[in-house]
């Protein structure tokens, strides 16, 4: 498949996918047929619009503009589909309750329903607030935010955690992922938005990558344990076990 002469008409996101809808260029037929680019970022990748990088992929000549996919690690993804290609590709992630299209009640409902599901008893809150099936779109970085935000240790399990917290948890990760969209990310590695500019969220975070250092909140040091071996920040007041 190409996407050669083609039109994006629309951009979209799903959890961590961005999705580009491209109108097929009509050359041998008069049916109107979409294109879709998938992308998965992960943890380098990024989209650049007129300029060149160093740890560039994929060069994407549009009209006026040129669009660069870059990523230094080759972690990400990108995926050329049709229509029923993109949805059972979708389908096949089993991605969770999205904070930004449901609205704050559906969203808390669904999550209280999710964590605790059996299945999930044994596994730590840190555990499952990456869990893409259960929400879709959090990241590490944003899962450790919003513990703390919520006062919640990584290491609890869904027994620990009572229906106020998770309802807590489900506002901060609206809070904090609407907070970062409106700063432009965290660029924490090299990330920067299509402008090239670097994102503003590491400004705002609390523990994250502050191992050794006070707490904004309660001057205790701030330490790091690891989930899965994902590094998680907390305060151990602020974020008590007990
Ligand atoms: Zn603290």
């Amino acid at each position: 498949m190409t996407l050669e002469g083609s039109r994006i008409t629309h951009i979209f996101r799903t959890g961590k996918y961005i999705i580009m809808e491209l109108k097929k260029a009509q050359r041998w037929s008069n049916d109107a047929e979409y294109l879709y680019l998938l992308t998965h970022l992960a943890m380098s990748g990024a989209y650049l619009i007129n300029t060149t990088h160093r740890h560039e992929r994929i060069k994407f000549t549009l009209d006026d503009n040129v669009l660069i996919y870059k990523d230094m690690r080759y972690f990400g993804t990108l995926k050329i589909l049709d229509a029923d290609g993109l949805k059972s590709y979708i389908e096949s992630k089993k991605l969770g309750v999205d904070a930004f299209t449901k609205t704050r009640y559906d969203f808390e409902m669904q999550l209280i329903k999710k964590v605790y599901e059996p299945r999930y008893k044994r596994k730590t809150i840190k555990n499952l607030l990456l869990d893409q099936t259960i929400i879709s779109g959090l990241g590490n970085i944003y899962a450790c935010e919003v513990l703390f935000a919520s006062g919640i240790h990584p290491l609890k399990t869904p027994a620990e955690i009572g229906f106020n917290e998770i309802k807590l948890l489900a506002r901060n990760i609206e809070g904090i992922i609407a907070l970062s969209y409106e700063v432009g990310g965290s660029s924490i590695k090299d990330y920067t938005g299509v402008d090239g500019q670097e994102g503003g969220f590491s400004e705002y975070m609390e523990v994250y990558g502050r191992k050794g250092q006070p707490c904004n909140a309660c001057k205790s040091t701030i330490e790091v344990v690891k989930v899965d071996g994902r590094s998680s920040f907390y305060c151990p007041t602020c974020q008590e076990v007990g």
